[in-house]
């Protein structure tokens, strides 16, 4: 679909200064830029005409006064590290960054919530609630992404069997819509049974509803003891079939991963340095935490046992910090690794997780029919699958072209097995064309009524997760 808008001259430029301050207005080639794409893939770089950069939240709503008038885009952008294109201004016109909005207002230790600005990253939350004895347990994968991002794009990541996912953290936020209007939803408490959600319809909206502009979330604090487990199988389908019986252990693991041989080999030559075990066809890694090492040691016993009988070679547990951290890195490094092999195209489809090991054999015979090669690796324990359709021997070109139907057969795949065409990462403009897959007509209205409702100028983020 292609949309009418304003494009920004300079005279605008002038306006916006006067609108959010001249220093947080800019032109530079290399702002520019920098901020045209995300980190997806295989992401098209569409370039802005400026970058604004508020330090307020009366900055953003005069911004978006401004830009509903005169009808021009804003695409709202963290810290860019998102998978599907969200935050690429595919229709110009002004990217909204949050990066100086990056303050923590409030650690409020008795009702165990922070109350920060958008903009403030992962890792700067996770530092200053764990020098109060506090934690914020997610672990999106990526720490220089910011809170408003996580939202955005309901993160999840490594810990969610145990902690869940982003939206199971924020308690209220304060949001400014595209007509400018300041709105405040939740608060420091947990029930809440007034009227329709809208933190929960802002979480995962991918800025296309409201620039969200600080969030209150909650906290908890962090067991004394953490460990992980590296167990090898001799293959994929025995690892998966283990989790369900892992899964009903009394005791819930932070975190259930599993992956093949093939992205092991791949994560070894991106590091330099042989994994444990690295000839076995599959892994399970699990992220274990309790008060006791004890606890932990009997929990992985069961575990060693529950995976015996399911073609578990060996369990290693590292036992020093040094070697725990070596293992997570690894998993950590396994995009950069992949990105680096080969062009890839990334999948973060969601299914039920006793289908996990069906769906895979599934998505295997799909590749041999394509004849491109598909690397599986995910979050075992909440049906996360990541999936690589890798360029190799064939050029670029006749990959890109092979595609879209590989992509359209694995998305209706992942959905007739009960799953979502995105677990963590979102739609973006990447996955716009398989939503339809899963969503029937009348679904797909009530979400553009939704965005109408919002949006009726249809200025914020344009053209993400679905057309008008
Ligand atoms: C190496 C690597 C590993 C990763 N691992 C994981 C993982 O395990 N799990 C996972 O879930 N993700 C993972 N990600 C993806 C990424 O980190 C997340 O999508 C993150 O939530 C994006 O945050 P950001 O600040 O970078 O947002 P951006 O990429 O800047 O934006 C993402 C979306 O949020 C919107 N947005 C940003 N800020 C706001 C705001 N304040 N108000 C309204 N809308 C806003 C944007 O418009 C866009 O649609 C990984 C990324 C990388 C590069």
């Amino acid at each position: 679909m292609k949309y009418e808008y304003t494009r920004v001259t300079p005279e605008i430029i002038t306006e916006l200064a006067i609108i959010v301050g001249r220093d947080n207005v800019s032109t530079s080639e290399s702002d520019i830029q920098g901020y045209s794409h995300d980190e997806a893939p295989l992401a098209q770089s569409h370039i802005p005409q400026v970058v604004v950069r508020p330090t307020d939240t009366a900055s953003i709503s005069r911004l978006l006064v401004f830009a509903s008038e005169r009808r021009i885009p804003v695409t709202p952008r963290g810290a860019g590290t998102g998978l599907s294109g969200g935050c690429t201004p595919i229709c110009n016109g002004i990217v909204l960054s949050m990066e100086r909005m990056n303050h923590i207002l409030r650690i409020d230790k008795d009702n165990f919530v922070a109350t920060v600005e958008a903009g403030v990253t992962l890792s700067e939350l996770q530092n200053q609630v764990e020098s109060q004895g506090l934690c914020y347990p997610l672990y999106p994968g990526e720490m220089t992404a910011t809170i408003g991002g996580n939202i955005a794009t309901n993160a999840g990541g490594m810990n969610a069997v145990k902690y869940g996912v982003t939206r199971h953290h924020v308690l209220g936020l304060e949001a400014v819509l595209p007509s400018g209007e300041i709105i405040k939803s939740g608060g420091e408490f947990v029930k809440c049974s007034t009227g329709y959600d809208l933190t929960q319809l802002i979480i995962g909206s991918e800025g296309t509803l409201a620039v969200v502009s600080s969030v209150m979330l909650k906290l908890t604090t962090r067991p004394a003891k953490r460990e992980v487990a590296l167990i090898p199988f001799t293959n994929l389908q025995g690892a998966i079939d283990a989790v369900p019986q892992i899964l009903r252990l009394k005791m819930v693991p932070v975190g259930i991963e599993f992956m093949e041989k093939s992205i092991i080999h791949i994560v070894e030559k991106h590091l330099g340095k042989e994994l444990p075990y690295h000839d076995h066809e599959a892994f399970l890694m699990i992220i274990m935490e309790a008060e006791l090492e004890s606890q932990i040691y009997d929990y992985f016993s069961s575990v060693d046992q529950i995976c015996k009988q399911h073609g578990a070679i060996d369990i290693m547990i590292p036992g020093s910090k040094r070697a725990m951290r070596e293992l997570l890195d690894a998993r950590e490094k396994f995009y950069p690794a992949i990105r680096g092999f080969a062009p890839v195209q990334l999948v973060d489809i969601v299914v039920p997780r006793s289908e996990i090991a069906r769906f895979i054999a599934r998505i295997k015979k799909i590749s041999k029919e394509h004849n491109i090669p598909v690397i599986a690796y995910g979050h075992a324990g909440d049906g996360n699958v990541h999936l690589h359709p890798v360029c190799v021997d064939m050029s670029k070109e006749e990959w890109l072209k092979k595609l879209p139907p590989l992509l359209k057969d694995i998305y209706s795949a992942g959905v007739s097995f009960g799953g979502a065409i995105s677990g963590e990462h979102g739609i973006g403009c990447d996955k716009k064309p398989y939503l339809a897959i899963q969503m029937n007509a009348a679904y797909l209205n009530i979400l553009k009524a939704v965005k109408r409702a919002f949006d009726p100028r249809n200025i914020l983020n344009p053209g993400k997760i679905f057309d008008l």
